[in-house]
């Protein structure tokens, strides 16, 4: 009798659970604000719409927008968005059509057909069940704490980084792994092709590698970690791209010299040029897998970062960074205008490209553009940018037997530039230090201590320097392109006490600047620089 009344609890309690609804929900120029508001699960954003994950508690949260269901009890693993590259692709051999949002898809797939459909010439991110980070929403972003971006200033370490790029060591790379025929996630290629950057990151110095795997009988992520001198490892920059490969013959032939040997030769060679070098944060180089199936590498690895906590300061991600249409090719960095706001972080990135190499940029910002190991991250909240030779892509040979040296891959002076701009936004990002020598401190000197409030303003900031030193203080603010655009000479007191000037937002001609993210520091004798945010 017992156990029947415990069926019957168990039973009313599998239909008392709330059953859940995929949703779409239209945005407004506000966008994801309003939904994070009520607390909802937002899973993804498109251009019109949010699809939103919602249980029948949900309702009243929900009414105010304008909304339709899409699909009830959703199966995670089912839904993903799709972007098809060939025009003449039927998404509804594969799939059903729920959503159709721009160029963007949202596929609810029939079952065994993703292999077959991911072996077109389409871009697929799968949707997760976890939801988006949202600014505004009750989970505090991980931005909030680490989103220090440095001012990009002219620094001959980095230099010495960017010029010891070796182009025949990049070749040498994508030639070694386009030599494994096929690097489809599943095949044992595959799980070859991650020994050897295994090997690649080992032989360079990395203080630890590891395998991550993630979807069973997928090929793991390779993970190399340098560790900072300064920072707690939970700190730390990536460099990162997609070693798995597709094409209409895989698994048997998928070669994948420019998508995506190109970027992740890129990364080897960030592991092997910076190995020399301390940084004071950490940095870790990884390739990720069973990216052209939906993401999978890339989504295990952002959202087990976030659930740890880890603070991410910067994603640079390359996914084909080696194929010319058109001379000379121009770079295209992909940013998220919102959610989180990437914009600050590709332009940093372009100024260091600016600053060290000959690469032309080309910076797209989106809210869309998921399609590539960098989305995921942005879903958790972390700054992160996307670099890809064209978009749409225009090489012809993406996703066939034909993406190989001299064909797919055709522009290697472009890969080689693209790699240097990526090595110097990344160690600009890591801060290199010379070891072995106190850089910033004279000898007799104190080093002075710079505070700035508030570091988030309209008009007017207080600057203190401790202990006021003998001589002028030279003060310097830079905007996010490294460009100066204040500098002010304050004469200590007599007391050596704390010293505090005010600032009135202003540039050297005493124009307001505008709003923005501005750095400040003080002459040599510190090594901080302090983030402003200008609000107008
Ligand atoms: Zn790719």
């Amino acid at each position: 009798m017992e156990k029947k009344i415990l069926l019957i609890l168990l039973v009313t309690c599998v239909f008392a659970a709330a059953d859940e609804y995929l949703v779409r929900v239209e945005l407004n120029e506000d966008r994801l604000t309003p939904l994070a508001e009520q607390d909802l699960k937002i899973l993804a954003e498109l251009e019109q719409n949010a699809i939103v994950l919602i249980e029948d508690s949900d309702v009243e949260k929900i009414r105010p927008f304008s909304y339709q269901i899409l699909n009830a009890k959703p199966q995670e693993g089912d839904y993903y968005i799709v972007l098809p590259m060939d025009r003449a692709i039927d998404l509804t051999l594969y799939g059903d059509i729920l959503l159709h949002d721009g160029d963007d898809h949202l596929l609810k797939i029939h079952t065994g057909m993703l292999e077959s459909l991911v072996k077109k010439k389409v871009m697929i991110s799968r949707l997760s069940s976890k939801p988006m980070i949202v600014q505004g929403g009750t989970t505090p972003s991980p931005l909030l704490r680490h989103a220090e971006l440095p001012a990009v200033l002219y620094n001959y370490m980095v230099q010495e980084m960017v010029d010891l790029v070796d182009p025949d060591t990049i070749l040498s790379n994508v030639q070694r792994l386009q030599d494994y025929v096929t690097r489809y996630s599943t095949h044992d290629s595959c799980f070859a092709a991650a020994g050897y950057i295994f090997d690649k990151f080992v032989a360079y110095g990395c203080d630890t590698v590891y395998l991550q795997y993630h979807e069973s009988g997928y090929a793991p992520n390779v993970v190399g970690v340098k560790y900072g001198t300064i920072y707690p490892d939970s700190i730390y920059t990536i460099i990162c791209g997609h070693f798995d490969a597709i094409s209409y013959l895989a698994p048997a032939i998928a070669p994948g010299a420019d998508d995506n040997a190109s970027g992740t030769a890129a990364v080897i060679e960030a592991a092997r040029v910076m190995s020399n070098y301390q940084f004071e944060h950490s940095i870790r180089y990884i390739a990720f897998s069973g990216e052209e199936q939906g993401l999978y590498g890339s989504q295990h690895y952002a959202q087990l970062a976030r659930s740890q906590g880890d603070s991410i300061l910067g994603v640079i991600n390359g996914d084909m960074i080696a194929y010319s249409d058109i001379q000379p090719e121009t770079l295209e960095v992909f940013a998220k205008i919102d959610n989180p706001p990437c914009e600050p972080f590709a332009d940093f990135f372009i100024a260091a490209a600016d600053t060290y190499t000959t690469l032309l940029t080309n910076k797209r910002m989106t809210t869309t553009m998921v399609y590539s190991d960098h989305a995921p991250f942005w879903n958790q909240g972390y700054l992160a940018i996307c670099n890809i030779e064209d978009f749409w892509v225009q090489n012809p040979h993406y996703h066939t037997p034909g993406d190989t040296i001299g064909a797919g891959y055709n522009d290697h002076a472009f890969c080689t530039e693209v790699t240097k701009a990526q090595i110097a936004a990344l160690a600009l990002l890591a801060i290199p230090h010379e070891t072995g020598i106190e850089v910033f401190e004279e000898v007799g000197s104190e080093p002075t201590h710079l505070t700035v409030r508030p570091t988030i303003g309209r008009r007017l900031f207080t600057i203190s320097l401790t202990p006021g030193s003998a001589g002028p203080i030279d003060l310097r603010i830079h905007d996010v392109t490294g460009r100066l655009v204040r500098n002010m000479s304050v004469q200590s007191s007599e007391s050596g006490n704390r010293l505090s000037i005010k600032w009135d937002g202003t540039d050297n001609t005493g124009k307001e600047l505008p709003g923005g993210i501005y750095f400040m520091q003080a002459d040599d004798r510190t090594v901080q620089t302090i983030k402003l945010v200008m609000l107008r």
